[in-house]
């Protein structure tokens, strides 16, 4: 696989980052992951954006123009061959040499990008989709910036351990008895025909997926609610579901071992991966 590395294209095994680097030792950086159809990306504009936003919040220089984003994304795609699959971005305040808490000088100090792809045949024909996911809620104690999409993954990995061994296939994240989101996705029910979700705030991470799903289902004159919902509201709900760029759309069938609905997908959601997997195929760059 070819991977990119502070400006130039390697074999993954010769790529190098310093041990000093931030991003190594502090979480200090930031990420996205856009997808790939039919060799072509994904709302790039929107990841693009809020690559931009986070660096800002951070006060993170940009190591790159969206116009060089672009590019390298686009490059990486074709030296890899991708034709379904994923391409992850990350970009870190790189590192003055020693370790300290203190960010080191905007001015004299160069911020790391590494790029990489993943291959992913049939992620578009996830049979997962067709069956739909089980979730189990767990508390949310992750730090209160969760708007930023920072590499600080620790608690969201060890979530979906405790959800393996539960049995189940992720967890939903529970605030003061409000799910905030899952682990690597934003959370929706289905009451009526009425789609719930959270509102956008700092407690959890602006979905680019979400953005665009809530977008396409208000077009297709389906109702829409941002607000916060509790997990025993969601137990009782219709529907429940799940949408991430690499996922898309993501039926979720139980929670806690309590069926949703029929315990199969229902209507609205898979009506909604099919509008959002068209739909960004058109717009795909
Ligand atoms: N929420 C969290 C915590 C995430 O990690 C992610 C994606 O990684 C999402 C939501 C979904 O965001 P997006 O639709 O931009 O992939």
């Amino acid at each position: 696989r070819i991977v990119y590395v502070n400006g130039e294209y390697l074999a993954e095994a010769e790529a190098r980052i310093s041990i000093f680097d931030r991003g190594f030792l502090m979480a200090d950086g930031v990420y996205e992951v856009t997808s790939v159809l039919d060799g072509k990306l994904i709302d790039f504009d929107g990841h693009a954006k809020r690559l931009q936003r986070s660096m800002d919040e951070l006060d993170m220089r940009a190591p790159v123009t969206t116009e060089e984003l672009l590019d390298i994304h686009r490059e990486l795609v074709r030296k890899n061959e991708i034709t379904e699959g994923m391409i992850y971005l990350q970009v870190t305040r790189g590192s003055a040499g020693d370790r300290d808490f203190a960010f080191p000088d905007p001015e004299t100090t160069e911020p790391t990008i590494v790029l990489f792809t993943q291959a992913k045949p049939g992620l578009a024909d996830n049979p997962a989709a067709k069956k739909g996911i089980r979730v189990i809620g767990i508390e949310d104690i992750r730090w209160g910036r969760r708007d930023i999409k920072t590499v600080q993954l620790l608690y969201p990995s060890m979530g979906k351990m405790m959800a393996k061994k539960a049995g189940a296939d992720d967890a939903w994240m529970i605030e003061d008895g409000f799910v905030t989101e899952g682990t690597s996705n934003n959370a929706y029910i289905v009451k009526g025909d009425t789609i719930i979700t959270r509102a956008l705030s700092n407690d959890i991470l602006h979905g680019i997926t979400r953005a665009a799903v809530l977008r396409f289902a208000r077009e297709a004159q389906m109702k829409v609610e941002e607000r916060s919902f509790t997990i025993d509201e969601a137990k009782e709900a219709d529907e429940a579901f799940v949408t991430s760029a690499s996922t898309f759309v993501m039926p979720v069938v139980e929670i806690d071992g309590q069926t949703i609905g029929e315990g199969v997908p229902g209507k609205v959601a898979p009506r909604l991966r099919e509008i959002y997997l068209e739909e960004s195929r058109k717009a795909a760059v």
